[in-house]
């Protein structure tokens, strides 16, 4: 219990000289002896240590209940448990927000603490409970078969952003739940990186011969080109069973889960899918073409209409476009992620419907989770990325407001007085992105709204001529000299967390992300009710003009925007994560990675912000229990009026008087000052 005990400093703000260097290295000496996590105040750093460590079960949890943060060792069921309890004794919404980048334990930290939370309810209706409790643990599992492939930086990342809110009664008992989803990697169904895999999903339906496969002639022997170089595994034939006991669980009716293994089977097949253009110009469609109208539960002539050619309102007239080889490759991968990309976000919504609260149930208040893709840098780094990396600075804007508005809200309250600290605020990253007319997001808009086809390389001038007076904004046009810039093709933002080189190439399209009426007609059409029902724009008349959807990013910054106005309501928790060696094994630490990592991350700056005040806060009540034994005026029990007086007296006792008294806390200014009341006490 004693911090003595503990290796290293197990809170950040205690550590006596504080440089990046001392940082790391107390981070790496808890990691060797793994104590993966460690707080800065009432951030938590949690290190990913590769392996399975026995600090999970139910005894560990039991020492976490009700316990304040720094009276037991750091831990991911504290910031649960402080979460829960700021719920329960304030009746105020809280949120965990779990940032760092792919690989560094984000989702299993989401996980523990949803187990947590689960397992740490009241005894009343403990049936009901249970239900919800099992109904939030087994969603996530169908959310990763979807939403998760391996890539060369994670085995199981997931490729999409996922904030769930757990809501409970007045009790504190959970209720039920709601996921969003963001912004699912779709590309990845149509290209892979060598060396990373497709969705989960895919290699789970054909790990086995199940019924699907069998009804659509697809066999776990033969390769798939949406499979990439990869295999499926045992793993997946395992997963796959899981993910169907989890939809049962979930209440997801058989044939619906037909229904969708269907649409994943049509997805791998319509990649099989080939094209032949006979001597007079007109297309064809060969390859699995049954199989895939079969999986689709489209005929095939529609399918063969909708991939030879379009159909075009012109005047209130009708007329038909035929589609050149290329245009009918495009419009088969575009299918192909539509349909996928559109699955998943059913999926997510079906699920929402099996863990809604009851109607008549009060909602007294909510835990949201933020497990959310982390800054990502690539060798190529495309309109995914630029999306991604908005995100985090959106994330980071929010971090520096709350922690700094929270300290400064604290030290008002208790009536202490401090100077603020001043670090980078990235705002003016965030405006370079979204900023209404000015900002990138806007400048592509209107490339996209543009009557007349503008192309990528016309982007990338237009976003020059606007931006270059920024100073986060270069590209080779505006530094000529600049030979990490390809001409033409490169813009460079530089980011809270680092340069980012991106290639504009595909940015127009992947912005417009527009599907051809015909396609969604297509679908619409299907015998497969979900997939039909996935797809209700289908069926609109065929001469309607429907009004143009909002571009991808415009979408992605409103639900970035709505994410944060939720979040900011909210009593925040952050979970900080760090990867320790790219290499995923427990044996290797990369000092140069976590540098990194710590460097964007802003941990350093966080525990000077921490610091900049006081080192250490703490209720009066909860000081005096844990140090009352030092002055014989304490010891055994203070016979005064309150537990603030007692302390006085036990300090003027011991002489301490770099400290500053709130009104329900005590502040100490330096860590060597916790350091020696903990050395004291030991000595006893
Ligand atoms: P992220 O969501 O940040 O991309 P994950 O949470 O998926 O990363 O973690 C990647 C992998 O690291 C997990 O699949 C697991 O093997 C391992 N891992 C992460 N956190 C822990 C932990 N606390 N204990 C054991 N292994 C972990
Ligand atoms: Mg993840």
């Amino acid at each position: 219990m004693a911090t003595q005990a503990e290796v290293g400093v197990s809170d950040f703000v205690l550590l006596d000289n504080l440089t990046t260097d001392n940082f790391i290295e107390n981070l790496h000496l808890r990691f060797q002896h793994n104590k993966i996590y460690t707080y800065i105040g009432e951030v938590l750093v949690s290190v990913n240590p590769y392996k399975t460590l026995d600090i999970y079960g139910q005894q560990h949890m039991a020492q976490y209940r009700g316990r304040e943060m720094f009276e037991v060792p750091p831990h991911v069921y504290a910031v649960a448990d402080a979460c829960q309890r700021v719920l329960r004794q304030q009746g105020r919404d809280t949120c965990v927000l779990i940032s760092g980048e792919s690989g560094s334990g984000k989702t299993e930290a989401s996980k523990f603490i949803m187990k947590y939370i689960a397992a740490n309810t009241m005894q009343l209706h403990r049936e009901y409970i249970d239900r919800v409790k099992n109904v939030l643990i087994q969603s996530n599992s169908i959310l990763e078969t979807f939403g998760n492939a391996k890539t060369n930086r994670n085995d199981n990342s997931s490729r999409f952003g996922k904030y769930m809110d757990i809501h409970f009664d007045y009790k504190g008992d959970p209720m039920g739940g709601h996921i969003s989803n963001y912004l699912l990697e779709k590309s990845r169904v149509v290209s892979l990186q060598p060396g990373e895999r497709n969705f989960h999903s895919f290699y789970q339906l054909l790990s086995t011969n199940n019924a699907h496969t069998k009804k659509f002639g697809l066999s776990s022997s033969a390769s798939y080109k949406i499979l990439g170089n990869e295999r499926t595994t045992a793993q997946d034939s395992k997963l796959y069973s899981l993910t169907n006991s989890a939809f049962s669980a979930l209440g997801f009716s058989s044939s619906v889960v037909d229904d969708i293994w269907s649409i994943v089977a049509g997805v791998i097949l319509l990649g099989e899918l080939t094209f032949a253009e006979s001597a007079d110009g007109h297309l064809s469609v060969g390859g699995p073409v049954k199989a895939c109208v079969g999986a689709l539960g489209v005929s095939q002539e529609a399918l063969q209409a909708a991939m030879a050619g379009r159909i075009l309102s012109a005047g209130g007239d009708l007329v038909s476009k035929e589609h050149s080889l290329s245009d009918a490759h495009y419009t088969r991968l575009a299918l192909a992620k539509a349909a996928y990309d559109r699955l998943f976000t059913w999926i997510v919504q079906q699920i929402n419907k099996a863990i809604e609260s009851p109607q008549n149930s009060y909602r007294s208040s909510l835990i949201g989770v933020l497990d959310i893709y982390g800054f990502e840098i690539f060798d190529t780094n495309s309109f995914e990325q630029f999306c991604i990396n908005y995100c985090n600075e959106k994330l980071q804007q929010l971090f520096i407001e709350l922690v700094l508005k929270q300290e400064q809200e604290e030290y008002a309250r208790e009536g202490i007085q401090w100077t603020p600290v001043q670090y980078f605020n990235n705002r003016v990253i965030c405006e370079l992105v979204d900023a209404p007319h000015q900002g990138i997001i806007a400048i592509m808009d209107e490339a996209c709204l543009n009557p007349t086809k503008i192309s990528d390389t016309q982007l990338l001038e237009a976003m020059d001529k606007r931006l270059s007076a920024h100073k986060h904004y270069t590209s080779r046009q505006l530094s000529p000299t600049d030979k990490k810039l390809k001409h033409g093709v490169d813009f460079r933002v530089t980011h809270y967390a680092g340069d980012v080189t991106y290639a504009i190439t595909g940015f127009m399209d992947k912005n417009k992300d527009s599907l051809w009426q015909d396609l969604k007609r297509l679908l619409h059409a299907s015998r497969n009710a979900s997939l039909a029902a996935m797809w209700p724009e289908g069926g609109a008349h065929i001469q309607k003009t429907s009004k143009r959807p909002p571009s991808a990013a415009t979408l992605f910054r409103n639900s970035m925007s709505a994410l944060v106005a939720g979040l900011t309501s909210k009593e925040p928790f952050y979970v900080r994560c760090v990867k320790p060696n790219p290499m995923q094994t427990s044996a290797h630490w990369d000092d140069q990675l976590v540098r990194h990592q710590v460097a964007y991350l802003g941990l350093v700056e966080n525990v000077r912000v921490r610091r900049a005040g006081f080192a250490s806060r703490q209720r009066y009540d909860r000081f005096l229990k844990r140090y009352k034994m030092l002055s014989q005026y304490t010891w055994p029990n203070f016979r005064g009026a309150s537990d603030k007086d007692a302390v006085m007296v036990l300090l003027r006792d011991l002489q301490l008087t770099d400290v500053q008294f709130g009104h329900t806390k005590l502040f100490i200014r330096s860590a060597r000052t916790v350091h020696s009341l903990e050395a004291s006490r030991a000595e006893l």
